[in-house]
């Protein structure tokens, strides 16, 4: 049977513009998984729906119920729970081989690498409007940036310098994200930092000594 995919992340408004955090003084987002206040503020679109859920099954924060609903979401299958919700699931779930949250322990953990592989299934075979494209690259951002010590560095970066932007509902292309990448590996991060957009990221202005 067809699996309802109910949309992620949509409960809350998203912010209009990208800010700076009171916390650490970057775009909020930048700061991301490990300034409280950018961790609060990215989270709270997964909260959000993971409280809906809670709340229509009658379970409170913090219990071992809790703990029994986030394994009875990962049984199910891809569609059948908003993605941020397989998430949060993961998150409150201890890797049963590595000790870490599901899916973003050690590079070596094959239980970690196999049900962070599971969770983009819900991506790959959602009906196109139950999932955005700025949504699945705020997925990934997340994702990644979680388990950042087992991603490649230059793809880190890029999810971090873009996760403010995607907040705000921008997506970059293909060919965006393939210059901005390469603007990384050139070392111009603090450019990158300045710009106040993914198109801005994106079309640096040649540098002086190669004009
Ligand atoms: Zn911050
Ligand atoms: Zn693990």
């Amino acid at each position: 049977m067809a699996q309802p995919y109910p949309p992620g992340a949509r409960l809350l408004g998203r912010p209009a513009l990208a800010k700076p955090c009171s916390a650490c003084g970057d775009l909020v987002g930048r700061g991301y998984p490990d300034c409280p206040n950018c961790a609060e503020r990215v989270d709270a679109y997964w909260l959000a729906d993971w409280g809906a859920l809670l709340s229509g099954n009658g379970v409170a924060e913090g219990t071992p119920e809790e703990r029994e609903l986030a394994t009875l979401v990962l049984a199910d299958e891809p569609g059948s729970h908003p993605w941020t919700c397989d998430d949060w699931a993961m998150r409150r779930t201890p890797c049963p081989e590595c000790r870490a949250e599901l899916g973003s322990g050690a590079l070596d953990c094959l239980v970690c690498a196999s049900a962070d592989q599971a969770r983009w299934a819900w991506d790959h075979t959602a009906p196109p409007a139950a999932m955005r494209p700025d949504e699945h690259s705020l997925r990934l951002a997340v994702a990644c940036l979680r388990s950042a010590e087992r991603r490649r560095p230059g793809i880190v970066g890029f999810w971090r310098l873009a996760l403010p932007f995607l907040l705000v509902g921008e997506n970059p292309t293909r060919a965006q994200a393939r210059r901005i990448r390469t603007y990384l590996m050139a070392g111009r991060e603090d450019e990158l930092s300045a710009a106040d957009g993914i198109a801005a990221m994106a079309s640096l202005p040649p540098l002086p000594w190669r004009t």
